[in-house]
């Protein structure tokens, strides 16, 4: 286990900001995730989320602050900042698979193009990827020929296969049908019992709950709370959050 005292930050945001024109869609984001951290963040529609993990990735740009991994800025643009998004494994709600290649070939493609892995090395990392997750057995189909939890499941395959420092998943089973939204999570409880760093956006509270070291409660742009989850869904502290909750549990 990792010692919260002494643990460096993996990712560390401070004083973010950001706008979308008028709208200022992150303020002042202080936030660190710790190595090994579950970080599950949540909050209504609209306030920031996704821009949250996207500026993490890197995706977009903000407006001032810094954001760090490992202690290393975030650059701008060039190599360093290919080399860091690397870093940064992400899993979107639309599994985003490419249509036409083979599930082995979007699990094999970041390795070998970003990593520069041979094709039999990217294979057999890319086949115990597939065998974790559950659908080692699909290696040769097509996306189209998986259900949404197994594309899904293949998509966390994908970003786990640039051997990333820390995961982000935005609303990850958002978009299943609700009999395949447990073979996801299961999937990220496991992740997050080996250890992995991850920050995930999402509304399954049982997931929260199982997995999360923290919750962060996001509205209009801000971090209103911190807490375990534990003390977040026992005693939420903001009229925000009390109102959140009273609506989604
Ligand atoms: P969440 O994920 O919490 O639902 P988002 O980060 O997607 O929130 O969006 C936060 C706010 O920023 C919303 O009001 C949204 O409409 C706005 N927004 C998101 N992306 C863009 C964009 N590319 N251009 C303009 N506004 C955007
Ligand atoms: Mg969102």
């Amino acid at each position: 286990m990792t010692n919260p005292v002494q643990a460096p930050a993996l990712v560390e945001l401070k004083a973010v900001n950001k706008h979308y024109g008028p709208l200022h869609v992150l303020q002042d984001i202080n936030l660190q995730v710790k190595k090994g951290e579950v970080v599950v963040v949540i909050g209504p529609s609209g306030s920031g989320k996704s821009t949250l993990c996207r500026t993490i990735n890197r995706l977009e740009t903000i407006d001032d602050g810094t954001i760090t991994i490992e202690g290393k800025v975030l650059p701008k643009e060039g190599k360093g900042l290919a080399a860091l998004r690397a870093d940064v494994g992400m899993v979107f709600q639309s599994f985003n698979l490419f249509a036409h290649k083979t599930i082995l070939e979007n699990v094999t493609l970041g390795p070998i193009k970003v990593k520069g892995a041979s094709k039999a090395d990217a294979d057999k990392l890319a086949l115990a990827l597939l065998e974790r997750v559950g659908v080692g057995h699909q290696a040769a189909k097509l996306p189209a020929q998986l259900s949404g939890g197994q594309q899904q499941r293949v998509a966390i395959a994908r970003a786990l296969a640039m051997k990333p420092k820390v995961m982000l998943f935005d609303e990850p089973t958002s978009a299943l049908d609700p009999e395949m939204i447990n073979e996801v999570l299961d999937v990220m409880v496991e992740l997050a019992k080996d250890g992995m760093t991850m920050v995930v956006v999402t509304h399954e509270m049982g997931f929260a709950r199982k997995a999360a070291d923290r919750v962060v409660f996001m509205a209009d742009g801000q971090i209103v709370e911190e807490a375990t989850p534990d003390e977040f869904f026992t005693n939420p502290q903001s009229a925000r959050a009390k109102d959140f909750l009273s609506k989604i549990l």
